[in-house]
């Protein structure tokens, strides 16, 4: 049998699942996605692809396995952007500074020399004058609203097929007699209904994980965000921010001149609206941190009526105890039992890993396949 017979099912088409399902493609599975929500729907709370910023900036507390998938994850996206100068991806100047000198894991700087190459400590004359300590280093910008398209794109020309369902458990897959509703997507695209004789599936739910039957893991929480999207074009570089207070502002620019303005990490809060205190907070610190969100006439005041919001989001970042589940389990129906590879959890960090992770998903699938020894 040929590894292109071979049907793999990915669940989830974040940010997560669609990385994971172009890794498949191009291992030479054949790929069919089942999700719930795609790139181009409306913004969702049960979407975290759609609200992050997104940068790629690595914390020392993650642990060694999540840093070596990002550093994967950098190196594939600088690969992108010599293929393809159009990917929706740039290459920014990051400064970030704290308000005191606690050490802390936010500005550890040994982790973060390690990491990007050109990193430098900051002078105290090129700090602003609420910060006492600061770094700056060459980082990426993922424009997420591009991004996310471009990733369904290069899947669906690549050969994939895709389905849009809400699924009570991943059995549901299995089962050609107790089926879902599927639509297919995009809904212009003529394909036949999905036959359900998955050789293995690939769950990237995020934290759909943790209410999707025979999944159920407890270890998944939302770690809520809530930003703020500023018009300011002139703004083109990427920055952080740590108060004494632990607040943490920091900004992202995009390529269309918006900027994410964050932001909270709110732990197993799951309010998916926005809290006018925590706007007016986020406000208030970014100003302060970041002048240049202002126009440049405004910038004498600093007014937060002054800044030009066009939106306020909020997501849920799926964070997981102990860290990404990347495993392999089986799950028997019938008397059917396939494997299933595991891909979530990613937490605040999921666009600057995912390349690293998709492709470990794809060799765990390997692996269990034993494609490359037996087909
Ligand atoms: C405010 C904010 C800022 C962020 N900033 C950054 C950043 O700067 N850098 C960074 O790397 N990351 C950042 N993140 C984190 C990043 O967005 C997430 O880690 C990432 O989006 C997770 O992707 P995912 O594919 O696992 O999950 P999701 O994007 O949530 O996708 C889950 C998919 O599974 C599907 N699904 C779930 N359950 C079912 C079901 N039962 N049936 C069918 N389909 C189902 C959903 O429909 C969806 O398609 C940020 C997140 C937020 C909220």
């Amino acid at each position: 049998m040929q590894k292109e017979d071979l049907d793999v099912f990915v669940v989830g088409a974040g940010v997560i699942g669609l990385s994971t399902a172009i890794r498949a493609l191009e291992a030479g599975f054949s790929v069919t996605i089942f999700a719930e929500i795609f790139p181009g729907d409306e913004k969702s709370i049960k979407y975290a692809s759609c609200w992050a910023g997104a940068d790629h900036i690595s914390v020392a507390a993650t642990g060694a396995f999540m840093h070596e998938l990002e550093q994967e994850t950098f190196a594939v996206f600088k690969g992108l952007l010599k293929e393809d100068p159009d990917v929706p991806v740039m290459v920014r100047p990051h400064q970030r500074y704290v308000q005191d000198d606690q050490p802390d894991n936010w500005m550890n700087t040994d982790h973060l020399r390690n990491f990007y190459p050109d990193f430098s400590t900051l002078d105290a004359s090129e700090l602003p004058q609420i910060a006492v300590r600061g770094a700056a280093f060459s980082t990426l910008c993922i424009d997420v609203p591009r991004y996310l398209p471009y990733l369904m794109n290069r899947f669906l020309a690549s050969g994939g097929r895709a389905f849009r369902t809400t699924l009570p458990s991943l059995s549901a897959l299995l089962s050609n007699t107790d089926r879902p509703t599927f639509e297919v997507f995009p809904p212009n695209s003529s394909r036949s209904p999905p036959t359900l004789r998955p050789t293995a599936v690939i769950n990237c739910t995020g934290l759909g994980a943790l209410s999707i039957g025979d999944v159920l893991d407890t270890r998944v929480y939302p770690t809520r965000g809530e930003v703020l999207i500023i018009r300011a074009p002139w703004v083109q570089r990427d920055s952080g921010f740590r108060w004494t207070d632990g607040h943490i502002s920091y900004m992202i620019p995009r390529q269309t001149g918006d900027v994410i303005l964050g932001g909270t990490y709110q732990p197993d809060d799951w309010h998916p609206k926005s809290r006018p205190e925590t706007v007016k907070l986020i406000k208030e610190h970014g100003i302060q941190a970041f002048p240049e969100l202002l126009h440049p006439s405004k910038r004498e005041t600093l007014n937060i009526e002054d800044l030009d919001v066009i939106e306020e989001c909020v997501g849920l970042r799926p964070t997981r105890k102990g860290g990404v589940r990347l495993e392999i389990e089986s799950l028997a129906v019938g008397e059917r039992t396939i494997p299933i590879v595991h891909n979530y959890g990613h937490g605040g960090a999921g666009y600057q890993s995912s390349w690293g992770s998709a492709t470990r998903a794809v060799q765990l699938l390997k692996s269990v396949l034993k494609t490359d020894s037996v087909y």
